[in-house]
C-alpha cells in the first residue's frame, strides 16, 4: 500500500459514500465529504452560506474558490495526516488539477453505475428532516412509514433529490466529471469498480485494486 489518500467518485447514489465509510473504518482515516461540508456551510446565515444554499438547490457547482479552500483546509488538519478519503470532489478539471498539486499521487476510485440505476435508487431515498439520517424505500426501509427510526422525525425527499434536479446533476456529472476521470486515468491514478454489485462485492473489488 503506497499511501492512504483516496478520492471516491461516482454518480449520485452510486454508493460512493458507503464505500468511503468502509475505507475510512478500515484505514482509520477521516472522510472529507464535499456535499456534507457545503451543506454545513449553507446552513450558516452568512452571505457565503446563503450563496451556497442557493446554488445547491439548483444542483450546479459551487464556485471553485470556495470548494478548493474547503478541501485544502480539511487535508491540512492533523486528523488527516495519515491519510483521508474524499467524497464528492473533484468534480471538475480545475478542481482535479488543484487537488493533484496539494495531494500528489492521490488515488481516485470510480464507482460505476448506469443513469437508469442511479435514478431508480434516488427515487427511493428519504432523509429525516430532523436528524439527517438516510433511508431507502427499497433497501433500508424505516420501521414506521415516513418516520425516522432514530428520532421520530418526518422522512422527506431531499430537495436536490427531486427528479428535475437529479437529471441536472447526472447531466453535470457526465459533462464535467468525465474530464476529471480522463485526467486521472492518464496519470495512472484511476481505479474502477462495478457499483451495481453488492456493497461487500464493491468493497472487495476496491480492496484488491488499491494494493
Ligand atoms: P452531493 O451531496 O455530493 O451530491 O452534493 C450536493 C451539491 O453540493 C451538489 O449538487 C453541488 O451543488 C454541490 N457540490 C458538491 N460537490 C461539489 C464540488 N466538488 N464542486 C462544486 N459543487 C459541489
Amino acid at each position: 500500500m503506497k499511501h492512504k489518500k483516496f478520492v471516491v467518485l461516482g454518480a449520485q447514489a452510486s454508493g460512493k459514500g458507503t464505500q468511503a465509510e468502509i475505507l475510512s473504518k478500515k484505514f482509520k482515516i477521516p472522510i472529507i465529504g464535499m456535499g456534507a461540508l457545503l451543506r454545513a456551510e449553507s446552513r450558516r446565515k452568512t452571505p457565503r452560506g446563503r450563496l451556497i444554499h442557493s446554488i445547491i438547490r439548483t444542483g450546479k457547482f459551487v464556485p471553485f474558490q470556495i470548494t478548493n479552500k474547503l478541501i485544502k483546509n480539511q487535508i491540512s488538519r492533523p486528523a488527516a495526516r495519515r491519510g483521508f478519503v474524499i467524497d464528492g470532489y473533484p468534480r471538475h478539471i480545475v478542481q482535479a488539477k488543484f487537488l493533484s498539486q496539494i495531494a500528489p499521487g492521490i488515488r481516485v476510485i470510480l464507482i460505476k453505475i448506469s443513469d437508469t440505476e442511479a435514478k431508480k435508487r434516488i427515487a427511493g431515498r428519504r432523509v429525516c428532516a430532523k436528524c439527517g439520517d438516510i433511508y431507502n424505500l427499497i433497501a433500508d426501509v424505516p420501521k414506521r412509514k415516513g418516520i425516522c427510526n432514530s428520532c421520530g422525525g418526518r422522512l422527506v425527499l431531499r430537495e436536490d433529490d427531486q427528479p428535475k434536479v437529479v437529471n441536472a446533476r447526472l447531466k453535470l456529472f457526465h459533462q464535467e466529471t468525465e474530464s476529471v476521470l480522463k485526467y486521472f486515468a492518464r496519470r495512472g491514478e484511476l481505479i474502477e469498480a462495478d457499483g451495481e454489485k453488492t456493497i461487500a462485492e464493491v468493497a472487495r473489488e476496491i480492496n484488491k485494486k488499491i494494493k
